[in-house]
């Protein structure tokens, strides 16, 4: 046998078996998120950091590096997109990662995530930031130490970022924020003198938890969900984990006085799931089966949340539904009014309750507040007025308090820094991919208007999930688009909304 394809199979057998592992401390992380009994914390903490342990030294080990330079020395990866030559680039990359920083500052890095963590989760309680600052000032040091290690080119926040979107950089990401900045500021506030409102108080009835679970649901098998291979449970931070080929499980919470929150949480995650019940299950465990990027799976997740689930021809299959589940509560309404509550603008303090416009002014609020904190540039103490004065800059409101402002989020304290991007970007991806399939799917919405939605996520398997981590995010979209990614797309399906809802 040839000795490379040896070793290539190897190197597969290694990356499967740590994956496996992986999967098995996500399983844990899914059940202490939903099921596990409160006094089971400190023995699901030995569990969890016991396996994270081993997967690190398996993955670490020099074997692997030796695996990986003999196969990308060999003929199984001239062609760059064969599957050898994905699963050698991506672990590759992934290893000179996690052997570059060492193990005693993964291991700082961690214990000041956990201690952050909590400082933050009482200093938000309080809205007292001095009491925050020093675990962020921590964080931002052992950061900046951990970008030494694995090295950048251009700004250090590159460094960081591409671990969570591979090959993005700060530079590429400015011009294409920039211009959205600009674009999104003019038009909310065309939107905000408009004098128009939303009905939003239709969805502040009473909806029983029980009655917006079977909606949820059913929404979520609509558009192609598999309830046999996934599960939908309730956590206090909604999420969704794809385990492994056949078992993808997402969570949500439940808001009886607030409707949006389920409903549209579970489309989010949905999508996410159909993502991950779309990746090719023979290569489950290497590059070649997993997710391109945070942004390339934000871009699915936003595209059936916002661009389908928002969208008329959406409800007018659904409506009708919907007042049959919910009956008097909703017997007044009209599809008109219900699909202009849900697509409310209006600027507020917290990201996560954002709508799908001013959404994105709250990222590159603290894109640019990252990059500067990191670089040195900007203060620790100076933040929470950094924040306030840009927030009324390009939102028009100023928090009352930290807790409502800079606090509000928990990535910092984790030592997620250069995460926040990721989110825009997959609305810029969706928006751009959405354009795509309407033009390559003829009577793409007058589909979803029958409750028909196997056109787009077919469209979808076929362009995106299919290829696994072949290509990086920017050279997917234009594959699939034939354009760079852009923020024009997105403008224009926002400029559109905003003309048929506020007449601007
Ligand atoms: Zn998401």
């Amino acid at each position: 046998m040839n000795s490379a394809a040896d070793t290539y199979a190897r190197l597969v057998a290694t990356l499967k078996k740590i994956a496996t592992l992986g999967s098995i401390a996500e399983l844990l992380g899914w059940d202490e998120e939903t099921y596990m009994p409160p006094k089971g914390a400190e023995h699901r903490a030995t569990q969890r950091s016991m396996l994270a342990r081993e997967v690190h030294e398996l993955f670490i080990s020099p074997a692997v590096g030796e695996m990986l330079s003999e196969v990308a020395a060999s003929d199984l990866v001239r062609d760059p997109e064969s599957d050898a030559a994905v699963n050698v680039r991506e672990a590759r990359r992934s290893y000179d990662r996690a052997v570059k920083i060492p193990p005693a500052l993964v291991e700082e890095i961690t214990r000041a995530a956990v201690l952050g963590q909590q400082a933050w989760t009482a200093a938000r309680k309080y809205s007292d930031f001095s009491a925050y600052a020093p675990w962020l000032g921590k964080m931002l040091d052992l950061k900046r130490q951990e970008a030494a290690c694995v090295g950048y080119s251009g700004h250090i926040y590159n460094a960081l970022l591409d671990e969570f979107e591979p090959g993005q950089t700060a530079e590429a990401l400015r011009p294409v924020f920039e211009s959205l900045r600009k674009q999104l500021v003019e038009l909310i506030g065309k939107i905000v003198s408009s004098g128009r409102k939303a009905p939003i108080e239709i969805l502040q009835r009473r909806f029983p938890a029980d009655v917006q679970e079977k909606l949820a649901r059913s929404a979520s098998e609509l558009i192609g969900f598999d309830h046999q291979a996934g599960r939908l449970d309730v956590s206090v931070h909604p999420f969704c984990a794809g385990l492994g080929p056949g078992d993808c499980r997402m969570t949500t919470r439940y808001d009886e006085h607030w409707f949006g929150d389920a409903f549209f949480g579970v489309m989010h995650e949905s999508g996410h799931g159909l993502y991950d019940q779309g990746l090719p299950a023979e290569h489950w465990g290497t590059p070649r089966g997993e997710f391109v990027s945070l942004g390339i799976h934000e871009s699915q997740s936003r595209m059936w949340e916002n661009l389908v689930g928002r969208g008329r021809p959406f409800w007018r299959f659904f409506f009708p539904r919907l007042k049959a589940a919910l009956g008097e509560t909703v017997r007044d309404v009209s599809e008109e009014q219900w699909v202009f509550a849900v697509n409310d603008v209006q600027p507020s303090f917290i990201r996560t309750e954002a709508d799908e416009a001013t959404y994105n002014l709250h990222i590159l609020l603290r894109f640019e507040i990252e990059q500067a904190m990191l670089a040195g540039e900007l203060a620790v103490d100076a933040i929470p007025s950094v924040w306030n004065s840009r927030m009324k800059e390009y939102l028009t409101v100023t928090p009352p308090n930290d807790a409502q402002g800079c606090l509000q989020d928990i990535h910092w304290s984790h030592g997620s820094i250069g995460y926040f991007p990721t989110y825009t970007l997959g609305n810029l991806y969706a928006a751009q991919f959405f354009e795509q399939a309407r033009r390559d799917v003829p009577g793409l919405e007058d589909q979803f208007a029958k409750g028909q939605f196997a056109g787009l996520l077919d469209w979808l398997r076929r362009n995106i999930h299919i290829h696994g981590k072949k290509y990086r995010a920017a050279e997917l979209v234009r594959r699939v688009t034939g354009q760079e990614p852009s923020a024009e797309p997105l403008m224009r399906h926002l400029k559109a909304k905003a003309a048929e809802w506020y007449g601007v």
